[in-house]
Parts: C-alpha cells; sequence; structure tokens
C-alpha cells in the first residue's frame, strides 16, 4: 500500500479496505426495524428492547491498569453498567502460564513452584510508578472480597500474585439479564513512522502480536485484516474499534479512515489525560468524525460509528482523577443482555455515545429522513438538542498546520464540515434531511453544575451524541 497525499486521497479512497462489509450494509437503522419499535418513540415501553449501558475499554493488572481484575469489574457493576470489556493490553485473560502482561514485572528463576499452575503470576514491585503491581492494589481486592480471594506465592523472597482469568471474572460477577462481562483486548504499539495506534478487538477471547507497518493507515489496515483471519470461526460477531487517534499528538489523522471505510467503530470519547492537545484551527475529535463520513458519505460508503469510552487504568471513582472510570459509555438498545444481541445492536448502529446524558429515544425513518430524539429530563437543565451535519457542497481543501515539538503536519478542515443545522431547547426534537445533507446526527447537551464541573475537559461534559445517520 502507497501513501497517499491530502491532495487526491479522495480519488484514491476506493483502493484500500473498500470491498464488501463483512457486516453487510448497516449504516443505519432500517425502516422496518424503525417500525418495529414504533411504541418507544413516544417513551412507553414496548416491551421488546431496552437500552442497556456498557463500556468497552478499560485496564486492569493484566496489563498497566491498577486494579485487580476482579475489583475492576466490581467498579462497573457496583455503578449501573450492564456489560463491560476489561480490554487489556496486548493480551487476553487466559490460563497460560505467565509471568509478565503487558506491565512491568520479573518471572522467578525456578518456576518449580508454579508447576501445574494457571493464568499469569505478577511480581510484586512496591514501588511508585506506572505498570507495578503494589501491595495496595491487591490489598484492596482482599478487603473487598476476602482473605482467601488472592493467591499468592513467595520464591526467593518476592512475592507472586495470581490474576483471575476471563472465565473466572465471568463466573463472579455474570448474572443473566443484570451483568455480563464481554471478552476483548486493546492492540497497542506504534507504526515504524513512530505514531501511536491501538485498537480494540471486543468480543474475542484470542490476541496476536503487534504488526507495525509503515504509517497508521497501514497499521490498522493490515490489523483489521489479521483479525479477520484470527476470528473468522467465531460463533459470534465481533467488534473492531480505532482507538483514540488524537493521542498523544494528533497520531492518526481522519484521512486514515477516510480511505479505510471498512472500519466501523472509533472512540469519540477518551479519558482526560487522553484527550490530547489543543492546537488552534486543528480538528478535535468531533470534528475528526465530521471529516470521515463527510467524505465517506459523498461517496456511499458507510459512516463511521462513534463509541465512549474510559479507557481508565485507575478506579477510584470520587477522585475524578484523570483516567479514572465513568467518563464516556455506550448506551445500546437489544432485546437482551448477551454478547450477540449487544455485538448486532452496535453493528447496526443502534447505541448511542453519553458523558452524562441520558436519551430516552433516538428514531431514524429512513424513507422520510427525519431523526427524532428525546430526552430524560432527568439528565439536568437547559437541555439542548442540536442536529449536526455536512451539506454536499462542503470545502474539500484542507490547509495544513506543521509543529515542530513535536513534528507534525495536522490538518485544519473547512468550517462548513460539521455545522449545526438546527437547534431546539427542550426534551424533544427532529430533524429531516434536505436534498443538499450527507447525513444528520444529534449531540445533546446541559447547563448546570455538572457542566462546570467537566468543561475543562471538553469531550468529557455531560451530553450525548447520536450515530450519524443517512437517507
Ligand atoms: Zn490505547
Ligand atoms: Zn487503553
Amino acid at each position: 500500500m502507497k501513501s497517499f497525499s491530502r491532495r487526491d486521497f479522495l480519488k484514491t479512497s476506493a483502493a484500500v479496505g473498500s470491498a464488501p462489509l463483512l457486516a453487510g450494509s448497516i449504516s443505519s437503522v432500517n425502516a422496518a426495524e424503525v417500525q418495529g419499535t414504533a411504541e418507544t418513540a413516544s417513551g412507553a415501553s414496548s416491551g421488546t428492547t431496552r437500552w442497556f449501558k456498557g463500556q468497552l475499554h478499560t485496564h486492569s493488572q493484566w496489563s498497566d491498569g491498577g486494579g485487580m481484575p476482579e475489583s475492576v469489574c466490581a467498579v462497573y457493576k457496583e455503578n449501573g453498567y450492564d456489560f463491560f470489556c476489561l480490554s487489556d493490553h496486548n493480551g487476553f485473560q487466559s490460563e497460560e502460564l505467565k509471568f509478565n502482561g503487558f506491565g512491568f514485572s520479573k518471572a522467578p528463576a525456578d518456576k518449580s513452584a508454579f508447576e501445574g499452575e494457571t493464568s499469569t503470576w505478577k511480581c510484586v514491585i512496591d514501588e511508585k510508578g506506572w505498570a507495578k503491581m503494589r501491595k495496595a492494589h491487591y490489598q484492596q481486592a482482599i478487603d473487598k472480597f476476602g482473605e482467601g480471594s488472592v493467591r499468592m506465592k513467595v520464591v526467593d523472597g518476592d512475592t507472586y500474585v495470581r490474576l483471575k482469568t476471563f472465565a473466572e471474572l465471568e463466573e463472579q460477577f455474570n448474572e443473566p439479564g443484570k451483568f455480563l462481562l464481554i471478552p476483548g483486548w486493546e492492540q497497542t504499539g506504534s507504526s515504524l513512522d513512530g505514531m501511536q495506534v491501538h485498537m480494540n478487538f471486543i468480543n474475542v477471547k484470542s490476541w496476536f502480536p503487534y504488526i507495525r507497518k509503515a504509517d497508521p493507515a497501514e497499521t490498522v489496515y493490515e490489523t483489521m485484516i489479521a483479525g479477520e483471519k484470527e476470528y473468522a470461526d467465531n460463533e459470534e460477531p465481533y467488534l473492531f474499534i480505532l482507538n483514540h487517534p488524537q493521542w498523544p499528538y494528533y497520531d492518526i489523522s481522519p484521512e486514515v479512515l477516510v480511505k479505510l471505510d471498512r472500519v466501523r467503530f472509533w472512540e469519540l470519547t477518551n479519558n482526560p489525560r487522553s484527550a490530547g492537545p489543543s492546537v488552534e484551527g486543528a480538528w478535535d475529535p468531533e470534528k475528526y468524525w465530521d471529516v470521515v463520513n463527510a467524505y465517506r458519505t459523498a461517496n456511499n460508503k458507510p459512516v463511521l460509528l462513534s463509541t465512549g469510552s474510559d479507557d481508565a487504568h485507575s478506579i477510584y471513582p470520587n477522585a475524578v482523577c484523570k483516567d479514572g472510570p465513568f467518563f464516556g459509555w455506550n448506551m445500546v438498545r437489544a432485546e437482551e443482555l448477551t454478547t450477540r444481541a449487544i455485538m448486532e445492536s452496535m453493528l447496526r448502529g443502534d447505541f448511542y455515545v453519553s458523558t452524562g446524558v441520558t436519551l430516552k429515544d433516538v428514531q431514524f425513518c429512513k424513507e422520510t429522513g427525519t431523526l427524532k430524539v428525546s430526552v430524560d429530563p432527568a439528565s439536568g437543565e437547559g437541555v439542548k438538542i442540536e442536529f449536526i451535519g455536512t451539506k454536499k457542497t462542503f470545502g474539500r481543501k484542507s490547509e495544513i498546520i506543521e509543529t515542530e515539538k513535536p513534528k507534525r503536519k495536522i490538518d485544519s478542515y473547512p468550517e462548513n464540515i460539521g455545522v449545526v443545522l438546527k437547534t431546539v431547547d427542550g426534551l424533544e426534537g427532529e430533524y429531516t434531511l434536505q436534498q443538499d445533507d450527507l447525513y444528520v446526527r444529534a449531540r445533546v447537551t446541559v447547563t448546570g453544575s455538572e457542566y462546570e464541573k467537566f468543561n475543562k475537559y471538553e469531550l468529557l461534559m455531560p451530553c450525548a451524541w447520536t450515530q450519524p445517520y443517512t437517507k
């Protein structure tokens, strides 16, 4: 694959990664489904579907997160999440006997004490710093789950702590209809040009080593293809998500996802630490999303669907720490709380992203091109619904901002990509696509104390974002 210049990337966008979609053409909820859930449009429950709240990106001691895996699962279960994925870096919570995950650890010289054991045993390194297993971490789990809940061995003066496998965590936390653990992992590394390229695989139980290619576009593409091979025989669908492209410094340009139009999901929100810098005039996450969808829809390609994530590496919910839990999540409409139902709804685009605003309903009628949104009044005061889209006449040229430290060429896109088409002050609103509109999505915000608390981190103020819809 050749790299592409910004002048002609639209022309080349059909060249790579645009073969027919695995999951079919599912850019929006179809008319039949809208009719099938028509009762929910007025707010009355039809009894057939409901919204499930879920988190698909978090870390534990299986990689560089601070919490023991059971502590992290418990925090989400106890705080109203219906489904949850512990997406640790470059590995899976399997039974294979190991002494190190992605985080710092060390293996014993004599492994005989571990004969017949399973899972990863992490050596305690009780020092400050990133990705260590410290006494405070395993003690937190012992305090919560009891003395026998954490297994440890001392070998040559070093203490090794056993991590619970996915199967054990499922056994401990899954409750039919109430809480569901979804398996997954985060592929983490950089491309040869030094850009960070991270991707989540959701609803899979195996992993493969990082595939490092020339640039982010090639790395994402090859990883997606490797995933298709690795998971070809899986019984249930999985998700492939491009994570935090803005981190740490505008590493993955929107053009990558314009070109790789088989990538259906990305992260609109991450934690504040990963929110990235703010170079004046450069794209931010919402602009990124609109740029990708303007070009995709102009070429009749499927829209890019947003997910909301915490990417939490620590679990102290009240600290509002910079990478703690509860920043962004997904609200998925499904008939039941099973991995298949959640995956299928997300692949169909029947979900929205929230950082604090709850929607009662989202309906898009394919025939009329009308998007209707209603908001739960408990979300806060001063509810504002903005319908955002891009016209077919949007500007195709971008300016380039060059920075020295670090060296980057960052795109500054025209203002007419991602414009507010209509604003409604109130709990219900609708917008009908016009002839010259490419797509429409809704963003719902509130005012008040919660907003004040979070508005330091733009994308983390209480908000809800629907997916984009096309006619
Ligand atoms: Zn990451
Ligand atoms: Zn992560």
